[in-house]
């Protein structure tokens, strides 16, 4: 705690993982000897380096870049690329550390990693975009690499960012190496299902989640957060699974529709025009518009998916959740619930699903990917659809059963930590101390 006393996001996440560990650690000493805890906690290494690039004006920007590369006992480090203001070393480290057990439960040969810039996109037109990214893999290109490292999108990154930050990649290594980089768009060497598998992931782990408690989606109330990939997505999935969406968001406020989102609408806003959440209550005459993000939890629903960002429900929010009867919890986001947040719903029997297995679909169709580039060839829609269907009920089912083996069924923060854990740990031990 003393060293990282300043990171508080990365201390946070720590302190979750370790909480859920300590049934762990009374069946398996092999772990305190080999000391496990203190080994796990220290990245292999974290990058930071300067980014110069010129905008519009031709005024030179600086930025600052980063790449933790956490663990690579279970495969290459993989884990996005974060663009955003609030971008700093203890938000990356907290992710890639995440990104570790997340990457161990999908079952695929992944390690932990996690990279980005305090590079701000908003308002950038296109030409400063590339510029930035062009400029970013300038300095990143000589730390990844297919079986080294693999970065892929994250906040702020998408399959346009993707594009120029792999096309960089080729120009300095004159070589096709398609597996460097995932979320590639599916014309160039991405995977078809890449754009929905977070979302999708999600709603097949919430699917689970209910059908073990006899519900199902048909009709339930759906707050999600976020108008982001994750969010689109996990609306899109809920809705064909017979959900009424009614309310989602961006980082300046809120849209309530009681008649239902409509899905087509805020694609058009966001996806096509890149504009802002409130321009949707212009086209539908009963919707609304609240300024600031935090009371969209204060909407009653049955399901609450945060999909935007790290601790956007406290514990006054998960009160108010609760109050309302909510029924299940699940993040598509990375930590959006805060420690306090997570235990009431646990204290207070909400079904939940923490971000490392209910939101792993996007990284595993990453790996997807990875095996699609290494093989030269491309999957249908339906069959990578299919396969990630399959992780997410592995996912769900292993994270069950070590919560029930471990002494605390129906707990899958507990579950998904030492499922995840127990994998990587093993590795770490077989392979010696290095
Ligand atoms: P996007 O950039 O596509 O979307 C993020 C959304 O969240 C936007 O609507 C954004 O609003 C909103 N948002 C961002 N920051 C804040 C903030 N501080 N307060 C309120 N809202 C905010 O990102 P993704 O959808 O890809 O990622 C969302 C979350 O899911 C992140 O936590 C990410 O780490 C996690 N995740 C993403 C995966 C993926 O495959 N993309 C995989 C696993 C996890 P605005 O448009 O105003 O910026």
């Amino acid at each position: 705690k003393q060293k990282n006393a300043h990171q508080l996001e990365f201390l946070q996440a720590v302190e979750e993982i370790f909480l859920s560990l300590v049934p762990v650690f009374e069946k398996h000493p092999e772990y305190i000897k080999h000391n496990i805890l203190s080994r796990i906690v220290e990245p292999d290494r974290i990058i930071s380096f300067r980014i110069t690039w010129q905008d519009d004006q031709n005024n030179v920007q600086v930025n600052r870049g980063y790449r933790v590369q956490f663990n690579n006992v279970v495969g290459p480090y993989k884990g996005g690329l974060r663009f955003h203001p609030t971008v700093n070393e203890s938000i990356m480290k907290f992710l890639a550390f995440e990104q570790i057990f997340k990457n161990s439960l999908t079952g695929l040969p992944i390690g932990g990693g996690k990279g980005g810039s305090d590079f701000d996109p908003k308002g950038k037109s296109d030409s400063e975009i590339m510029r930035f990214c062009q400029a970013f893999m300038t300095e990143l290109y000589r730390h990844i690499g297919p079986d080294v490292d693999v970065p892929a999108g994250d906040i702020g990154v998408g399959g346009r960012e993707i594009g120029y930050l792999y096309g960089q990649y080729k120009r300095i290594r004159g070589a096709y190496e398609a597996g460097v980089l995932t979320g590639k768009q599916p014309r160039y060497g991405g995977s078809l299902a890449r754009k929905e598998a977070t979302g999708y992931g999600l709603i097949y782990f919430v699917e689970q989640m209910l059908q073990d408690a006899k519900l199902s989606f048909l009709n339930k109330t759906v707050v999600v957060s976020g108008s982001g990939n994750v969010a689109i997505y996990a609306i899109e999935k809920a809705q064909h699974f017979g959900a009424k969406v009614v309310a989602c968001s961006d980082s300046n406020g809120y849209i309530y529709d009681p008649d239902g989102i409509d899905l087509k609408l805020v694609k058009e806003i966001k996806e096509v025009k890149g504009d802002r959440i409130k321009t949707y209550v212009d086209y539908r005459s009963n919707a609304t518009y609240t300024e600031g993000c935090n009371n969209i939890w204060t909407i009653p629903c049955d399901i609450a998916l945060p999909c935007a960002t790290q601790n956007e429900i406290d514990g006054e929010a998960a009160r108010t959740l609760l109050a309302n009867g909510v029924k299940v919890v699940a993040e598509g986001a990375n930590m959006p619930s805060n420690l306090e947040a997570i235990n009431i719903f646990l204290d207070n029997g909400v079904l939940f699903g923490p971000a490392k297995a209910a939101n792993a679909g996007g990284v595993a169709v990453s790996a997807l990917e990875m095996a699609q580039n290494s093989g030269r060839n491309y999957w249908s829609f339906n069959e990578v659809d299919e396969k990630l269907h399959g992780i997410m009920k592995s996912i769900y089912l292993e994270s069950k059963t070590a919560a029930e083996n471990y002494g605390h069924p129906g707990n899958l923060v507990v579950g998904s930590n030492i499922a995840g854990f127990v994998k990587v740990a093993n590795g770490m031990i077989s392979e010696g101390v290095y």
